[in-house]
């Protein structure tokens, strides 16, 4: 095991504990695969983390820094004015909170009891006083960004419509439409320099919150259930596992067999 993994987590941080919230990644997870977000949440045995993405949150901080002038000025960013777009950044005394990691904006939904969290990136509001979920997010292909059209995309696009779900429970009127603001890092320079030259397109998601209610009625019922949830069928890690498990077992059992004294061994054990 390595330093940076500790699979047990603190009771306070497990479902029932004081300090557990159904944050939107911990939604992605039941989504993904209700026993993993079982055993993680309820049973507190976390999943191994990846890397930590460095790049895309360098990327990330500077986009807010940017923003945040335009904020302050109450003006529009030149990605809005590129694309269209009439809306600024949205000037709120909670905007701090809502991007904090651990914080983000929050509610406390009635029906199941559950805390549910999601960090921002960014909000921006029209002209109606609609607020616009924004996204930020980073990489490096070949081709232009300008659609999100992959299978993988679902991901995004939950954690959009979550974001537009929480901002609505907390009383603020909020648009469909949200945007990403992706930044697409070229390898097409002569050379490195030191620098990344980045292609920045701002893509619009219509976003449909009507999923969430009901699936947090599944969570709340997954979490109270006494039986582990089967795996969902995308992952092969459990049938790794598993496999893994049987072959050790056959194995330590072949080993004890080995290690056993026999009968005649025994009775020439006890002649001395
Ligand atoms: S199938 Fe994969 S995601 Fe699901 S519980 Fe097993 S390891 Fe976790």
């Amino acid at each position: 095991m390595s330093q940076f993994y500790n699979p047990d987590r603190r009771n306070d941080w497990n479902y029932g504990g004081k300090n557990w919230k159904l944050s939107r990644s911990k939604i992605d997870l039941f989504l993904e695969c209700p026993r993993c977000f079982y055993i993680d949440n309820k049973l507190g045995t976390k999943r191994p983390p990846g890397y930590p993405f460095n790049l895309n949150s360098a990327v990330d901080a500077l986009l807010k820094k940017e923003f945040d002038v335009h904020r302050v000025e109450g003006s529009k960013h030149p990605i809005m004015e590129e694309y269209g777009i009439e809306a600024v950044p949205f000037e709120h005394a909670n905007m701090g909170t809502w991007r904090e990691n651990f914080e983000g904006v929050q509610y406390k939904h009635d029906a199941t009891g559950m805390t549910v969290s999601g960090a921002v990136d960014d909000v921006w509001v029209n002209q109606s006083g609609e607020l616009i979920v924004v996204d930020y997010k980073s990489t490096s292909k070949d081709e232009k960004i300008d659609k999100l059209d992959a299978d993988w995309h679902i991901g995004y696009k939950r954690q959009m419509e979550v974001y537009q779900w929480l901002l609505r429970q907390n009383g603020f009127k909020v648009s469909n439409t949200g945007y990403f603001v992706y930044a697409n890092a070229s390898i097409d320079e002569k050379a490195f320099d030191g620098k990344l030259i980045f292609d920045v397109t701002l893509i619009p998601y219509e976003g449909d919150d009507s999923w969430v209610e009901p699936t947090l009625l599944e969570i709340k019922a997954c979490l109270e259930d006494s039986r582990v949830p089967k795996a969902g069928e995308d992952c092969d890690y459990c049938a790794y596992r598993e496999a893994v498990g049987k072959k050790l077992l056959s194995n330590k059992r072949e080993q004890t067999t080995a290690l056993a004294p026999t009968p005649k061994a025994v009775k020439k054990d006890t002649l001395f």
